[in-house]
């Protein structure tokens, strides 16, 4: 089979760069465009030395004009923090991101697959979350630069595809964790790491029965690369995560349990528009991808953990 030349945008970022790294490992070309908003040449530090990789400082928002087979397009900030931080960037950032690439993928004739995500669904009133749900999304809340943009890019995919018949892959990605995510990120995974190795308190916001599934990286790409491998007829939108979910309070105990840590529980004010529960319905990828998640929250955890201690250890963090 001849090799692609597959372009990952947000290819320096947590995902891009594991997906980078498998795309090279099966005979790929990889070409990763990234403004290193959230991503770093750090997380693809691996791969510089390979003649097949290249890396592009490109920002979506603005025309791209390369040969390439195949896109995965992940250029957007993922957690509220960053995504919050230029809000108008980030609806930017997901559609023209989106009709840059779509214009792209016209041009070459490429596949192109889109990180969409569970945001989509907001904060939703059936329980799990099935594809062909709607969603219960505030479109003028803080939260709304990222799921509007989202939701905006997926119509836009599925536009090109009525219009253009565009092969399009749509991935609704629910929360992934796993080693390179972002210290400062305030998320929940690596808070709770951070605070554990620390010994500090560990922030609950809310009562903590609140639910998350989460699912560890590798799991993720596995899916993703499924997904760009399916035949034209399956664009998704198709739901990709781990269908194991957790309370908050569950999760901090976890951490601290795989981490010996010492630290207390400390209860603060829950977010706005924090979704109560969130576990993907994952029976359509089942089917159409054979893919279930197979990495155990305690492993996925084991290996996160290793990350950041070795972070400290190298004191390119705080201890
Ligand atoms: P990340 O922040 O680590 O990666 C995003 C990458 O995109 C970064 O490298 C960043 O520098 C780059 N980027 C941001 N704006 C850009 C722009 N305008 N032009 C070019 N590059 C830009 O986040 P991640 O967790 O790796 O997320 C990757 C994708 O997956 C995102 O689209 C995100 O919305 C989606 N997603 C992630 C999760 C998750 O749990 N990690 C869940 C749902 C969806
Ligand atoms: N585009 C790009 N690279 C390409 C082709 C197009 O970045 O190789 C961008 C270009 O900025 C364009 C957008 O994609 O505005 C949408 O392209 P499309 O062909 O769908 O629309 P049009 O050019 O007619 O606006
Ligand atoms: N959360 C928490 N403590 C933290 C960070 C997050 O209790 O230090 C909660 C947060 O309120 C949410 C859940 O953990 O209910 C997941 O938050 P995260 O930002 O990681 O993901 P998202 O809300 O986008 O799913």
């Amino acid at each position: 089979m001849r090799k692609k030349r597959v372009l990952v945008t947000g290819g320096a970022g947590f995902l891009g760069s594991f997906l980078c790294e498998r795309l090279l490992a099966l005979g790929n070309e990889v070409l990763c465009a990234d403004n290193f908003f959230t991503g770093t040449r750090d997380n693809v530090a691996s791969m510089l030395g390979d003649h097949r990789f290249e890396l592009l400082r490109h920002d979506v928002t603005f025309p791209l004009y390369v040969e390439v087979d195949e896109i995965y397009n992940l250029a957007c900030p993922a957690s509220p923090i960053h995504y919050q931080h230029d809000p108008v960037q980030t609806t930017k950032t997901s559609v023209h991101g989106a009709i840059n690439m779509l214009g792209l993928a016209k041009r070459t004739g490429a596949r192109i697959l889109q990180a969409s995500t569970s945001e989509i669904y907001g904060d939703p009133e059936i329980h799990p979350q099935r594809e062909d749900y709607w969603g219960r999304v505030n479109p003028i809340g803080p939260r709304s630069c990222y799921d509007e943009g989202k939701r905006c890019a997926e119509t836009l995919f599925f536009d090109y595809w009525r219009q253009h018949r565009l092969p399009i892959k749509v991935a609704r990605i629910f929360n992934t964790y796993g080693p390179r995510m972002q210290p400062d990120d305030g998320r929940v995974v690596s808070n709770f790491i951070l605070q554990a190795l620390r010994n500090q308190p560990i922030t609950i916001y809310g009562d903590g029965q609140q639910t998350r599934s989460f699912c560890f990286v590798d799991d993720m790409i596995e899916g993703l690369i499924r997904l760009m491998d399916t035949s034209d007829d399956v664009t998704g939108p198709i739901n990709l995560g781990n269908p194991v979910e957790f309370t908050m309070l569950e999760l901090a105990q976890a951490v601290i349990d795989a981490t010996g840590s010492s630290s207390q529980l400390d209860y603060r004010p829950l977010p706005q528009d924090d979704p109560r529960q969130r576990r993907p319905d994952i029976g359509l990828a089942r089917q159409a991808l054979d893919w279930q998640p197979a990495v155990p929250l305690k492993e996925g955890l084991g290996q996160t953990i290793a990350y950041f201690r070795a972070l400290m250890d190298g004191g390119r963090i705080p201890a």
